[in-house]
């Protein structure tokens, strides 16, 4: 059976989805997007991800042509149309079609896409030993070039430091931000843990708020474990007892080494492994 794809109310076998090459989506990267998951039929914090995409979208003027509600039934009959029940759903909208000059106000109706598919983002081995991961030269966009809040279509800031890890032998690189502090990987946060106190990089360092972010520190906080938002540097990083990094697809990964530096005494540490267990019976609730 062909997967099915929501556009604009309709659902498209895979192989007739399809949207106009005039869509500022495509010629620019003009529109925003969200990834999440399900688990047990349950999409995980929808509401935050709904949030999230609008917060994106009136950051870039952009209207949404349906309401939250409307979305949240419109993911849940994709899913249940394609059968997921354990899976990844990618929310877009994309200003639509236009001329070929950048004005938006050429872009008459706002394109809303949804995909609902399997995902594996990473093989078993990674996270049972840990992923290794360099730093990027490309730093992260500076915030007042592009809100790190804003999820865009437009990913080259991040695709070209993934390219410099990929070409490094990894599958994640490490971005820092123009005051050269840690900020975060190409699609996911990072954290440490430094003498039992669990670290991130706080969102004025130009980080997304990543839903799975917000998750780990209740859970770490709920547990017992101290929480901070700080300004890392690379050295700090290196000089970690634990790294792991998160997001809806990759979930929580243990880092095992950063720039050739080994991390704490062995991947995955024993709060990343406390979080990791927390996060999985979190998501089935
Ligand atoms: N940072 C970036 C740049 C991302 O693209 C993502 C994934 N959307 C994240 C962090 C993690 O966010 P979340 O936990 O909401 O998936």
């Amino acid at each position: 059976m062909s997967l099915k794809i929501y556009i604009n109310g309709t659902l498209f076998d895979k192989q007739d989805a399809k949207i106009s090459v005039y869509d500022h989506g495509l010629l620019y990267g003009d529109g925003v997007f969200e990834g999440m998951r399900c688990y047990a039929g349950q999409v995980f914090r929808l509401r935050e991800h709904l949030d999230r995409l609008w917060t994106s979208a009136s950051k870039i003027d952009l209207t949404i042509p349906i309401s939250p509600e409307e979305m949240e039934m419109a993911v849940n009959s994709t899913l249940a149309a394609n059968d997921i029940r354990d899976g990844y759903i990618r929310l877009i909208v994309t200003r639509g079609e236009g001329t070929l000059g950048l004005d938006p106000n050429t872009c008459a109706e706002a394109q809303v896409i949804i995909i609902t598919d399997m995902i594996t983002l990473y093989p078993d081995e990674f996270y049972e030993n840990g992923l290794a991961i360099v730093t990027a030269k490309t730093i992260r966009n500076h915030p007042l070039a592009l809100d790190p809040q804003i999820k865009s279509l437009n990913y080259l800031n991040n695709i070209l430091a993934k390219i410099e890890g990929l070409k490094a032998g990894c599958v994640e690189a490490l971005m820092l931000n123009h005051e050269g502090e840690v900020a975060e990987c190409t699609g996911v946060n990072i954290f440490i843990v430094n003498a039992g106190v669990l670290q991130t990089p706080p969102v004025s360092a130009g980080v997304l708020k990543g839903v799975t972010r917000g998750a780990v520190m209740e859970l770490a906080r709920e547990d017992g474990i101290k929480v901070e938002e700080v300004t890392l540097t690379l050295e700090d990083v290196y000089a970690a007892d634990e790294c792991f990094l998160t997001g809806s697809a990759a979930e929580v990964v243990p880092v095992r080494e950063v720039d050739g530096n080994q991390i704490g005494a062995g991947s995955p540490g024993l709060i990343t492994r406390r979080l990791t267990d927390l996060y999985c019976n979190l998501r089935t609730q």
